[in-house]
């Protein structure tokens, strides 16, 4: 360990050294050692065109040429404009209002604190909100909060404001139970909402997969349900997109894949392509009302130094022409894992195999499960020896490469896999 750092998620004391990065080019990543490794996962799923795209990298270099960067408050600028409207118009109805942080945190921080005030300016005290359970939402108090409750924040349990949860459906191939965990996690927010009509200022949801909390899928129809259920409700609706967008789910967005409008919406990870810390949460021209007034108390008082930074805006607008240009790839990536998938299920670990768009994920049979598993990290260890960047959650196995992965190099991800599954021992 580098005498001065401190690691992200990161036991120090009994983690391996980090593995020095030396460059980056496309899928390949490449150690100070020489070694050549191939990123299967984005690098915690930022990364949409591979490493050091040069499209990407001299947009960057443009921009801070002629603006690195400006106050947001009384001043604009084109890349943010351009940027703004562009998402405006690929997102579905409404969604009109843009509101720039720096990660996905901030974006969910930014959602939840709009959701809550929203209700606030028009009287109403509406004390908390709707979250499912195993939800990731980032690692700032708020996104806490409507988050699990997990070893990676028992330490603020005390903290951390009371939410509502209610069952996710998690479904895999061949899942019968599906239908009935759908009707029974609706049931359970009908009833919640019912209970308390004035209680939630809104209900959060990563549509169609949650990431951090192991790459459960679920049902577009599901989606496009929790929504309705809301609605009729009286509830907003906010989706965190913050994984989920930018293609990975095998429409631009997962709303869009399944058909829905959410209240609010956060993004954050794909936007930059993976170069630059950026992020939005987008509302509709109705929460936007909400706050427009001339009683100053109805503002939105929130910020930050780097708020819709320029360069981060023309690395977004970059790396929006490459996604649009990679479109093919969303679904092609989908078949080719799932051929990938069908390679491995003879291994008798491997169980509930599931594909949404980009994203490939199975679940290794363990008497261990949660995300300390001795089996994650020696797969860690394993995938590196076979040159692969992977990092299991828990005994949850996922491939979530950039869009620029080549048929064959996709193929050599899973006969990878393959081999290491082969000599995995009991865990
Ligand atoms: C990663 C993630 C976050 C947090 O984003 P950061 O940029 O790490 O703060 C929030 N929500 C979801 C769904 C995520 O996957």
């Amino acid at each position: 360990m580098h005498p001065h750092l401190w690691y992200p998620f990161t036991a120090a004391k009994t983690a391996p050294t980090p593995l020095k990065v030396k460059a980056g080019q496309g899928v390949w990543l490449e150690l100070d050692n020489g070694q050549r490794i191939l990123d299967c996962i984005s690098s915690w799923w930022v990364n949409l065109h591979g490493h050091s795209h040069p499209a990407i990298a001299a947009a960057i270099a443009h921009q801070a040429q002629t603006l690195e960067h400006v106050i947001f408050a009384g001043f604009s600028h084109d890349p943010a404009e351009q940027l703004a409207e562009k998402l405006v118009q690929k997102l579905p109805g409404d969604l009109n209002r843009v509101f720039f942080s720096d990660n996905g945190s901030t974006a969910v921080e930014v959602a939840l604190k709009m959701a809550y005030q929203y209700w606030h300016n028009q009287g109403q005290a509406r004390s908390t909100f709707l979250a499912f359970e195993g939800a990731y939402h980032g690692d700032t108090f708020g996104a806490m909060a409507v988050g699990a409750r997990s070893l990676f924040n028992a330490a603020f349990d005390t903290l951390m404001f009371a939410v509502d949860t209610v069952p996710f459906p998690a479904t895999f191939q061949g899942d019968e139970t599906v239908a009935e965990q759908e009707r029974q996690s609706l049931a359970a927010i009908a009833t919640q909402i019912d209970q308390a009509p004035h209680a939630y200022a809104a209900l959060i949801l990563e549509p169609l997969v949650q990431g951090a909390g192991g790459m459960r899928m679920c049902r577009p129809e599901f989606v496009a349900q929790v929504v309705q259920c809301c609605r009729e409700r009286g509830v907003l609706v906010i989706f965190d997109e913050v994984m989920t967008g930018f293609g990975r789910t095998g429409d631009w967005f997962a709303c869009l894949k399944a058909g829905v409008q959410p209240d609010l919406i956060c993004l954050s990870k794909g936007l930059t392509g993976g170069f630059l810390p950026l992020s939005v949460t987008v509302a509709t021209e109705t929460i936007y009302q909400g706050f427009y007034s001339d009683e100053p108390q109805k503002t939105l008082y929130h910020g930050h130094s780097y708020t819709a930074n320029p360069l981060g805006c023309a690395a977004a607008l970059a790396s929006w022409d490459l996604t649009t240009a990679a479109e093919p790839q969303f679904q092609a990536l989908a078949a080719l894992h799932h051929q990938g998938l069908a390679r491995l299920r003879h291994h008798k670990g491997v169980t509930q195999c599931r594909v949404m768009g980009t994203i490939a994920a199975f679940n290794w049979v363990t008497d261990q499960p949660g995300y300390l598993n001795q089996w994650g990290q020696w797969i860690r260890q394993q995938a590196i020896a076979q040159g692969l960047l992977l990092r299991p959650l828990g005994n949850v196995l996922y491939v979530l490469p950039p869009y620029c992965i080549t048929a064959a190099e996709l193929s050599q991800v899973y006969d990878g896999i393959d081999k290491i599954l082969a000599q995995a021992p009991d865990f």
